[in-house]
């Protein structure tokens, strides 16, 4: 079992409000705003962690986020973030929920708590940006997923940067992921709207990245492999405007 406290105490450590979206299975799941009220402009970007519950690599890189200054970022993006969306499954290293349910085949559902919840959060918001930190427990490298509504992907910019981390994974995901770059397969429509990403490219972002780390890696590895594929992208999106 992991403790749930201590993610909870780590948040309250942060020097920034932390906003309890609902509770879930007697867990209770908070959102972090991080934004220059005077930044108008910013772009929004959605981060999250922990849809799988046996997958802390990614509950650890959001932490992580939160407690590195990103003042510099500030000037071009907001963020909203939720860090752990899957508490029972977290606490009891479960891909799936207290119900059983995969919440990342889900998202078509109206009666799922943590679904319902991650909807309430999302609201109107229409994101530049959304990534997902997952865990591959067959892997032994890296990959990624990306889904991009004007088809202008950066995965290659990503995998190229990840690779100062550690080594792309050599197994293909098949072929329900068309192959947009080495390590980089597409989010593709065939998937529906179950999953969170393919749910927020169709509704909320112009722009998702699901970052897929080998759980034989050390946990720090993982995170810092996350870390790398967020802020190579943010970078090629901070480019772009100026
Ligand atoms: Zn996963």
């Amino acid at each position: 079992m992991r403790n749930y406290t201590e993610i909870i105490e780590r948040l309250r450590h942060l020097d920034r409000p932390i906003e309890l979206l609902g509770t879930a299975h007697g867990y209770p799941i908070h959102q972090i705003r991080l934004a220059f009220p005077s930044a108008r402009a910013a772009r929004h970007v959605l981060i999250t962690g922990g849809v799988h519950g046996d997958e802390p690599a990614g509950v650890e890189a959001v932490l992580q986020f939160l407690e590195r200054d990103n003042t510099p970022l500030l000037k071009h993006f907001s963020f909203l973030v939720i860090p752990c969306i899957n508490p029972y499954g977290y606490v009891n290293n479960t891909r799936e929920t207290f119900d059983g349910i995969d919440i990342n085949r889900a998202f078509e559902a109206d009666n799922i708590a943590e679904v319902a919840i991650v909807k309430k959060a999302l609201g109107q918001t229409q994101f530049s940006l959304a990534i997902d930190f997952h865990e591959d427990y067959d892997a032994t490298g890296f990959y990624l997923y990306e889904g991009k509504r004007d088809e202008e992907y950066i995965g290659s910019n990503l995998a190229a940067a990840a690779k100062a981390v550690g080594p792309i994974d050599p197994e293909d995901p098949g072929e329900d992921a068309p192959d947009l770059a080495e390590g980089v397969y597409k989010v593709a429509t065939s998937w529906g709207t179950q999953g969170l990403a393919p749910y927020l490219l169709h509704f909320h972002s112009e722009h998702v990245i699901i970052s897929e780390t080998p759980t034989v890696w050390e946990l720090q590895q993982r995170a810092s492999l996350h870390l790398t594929i967020l802020d190579t992208a943010l970078n090629v999106l901070s480019e772009k405007e100026s």
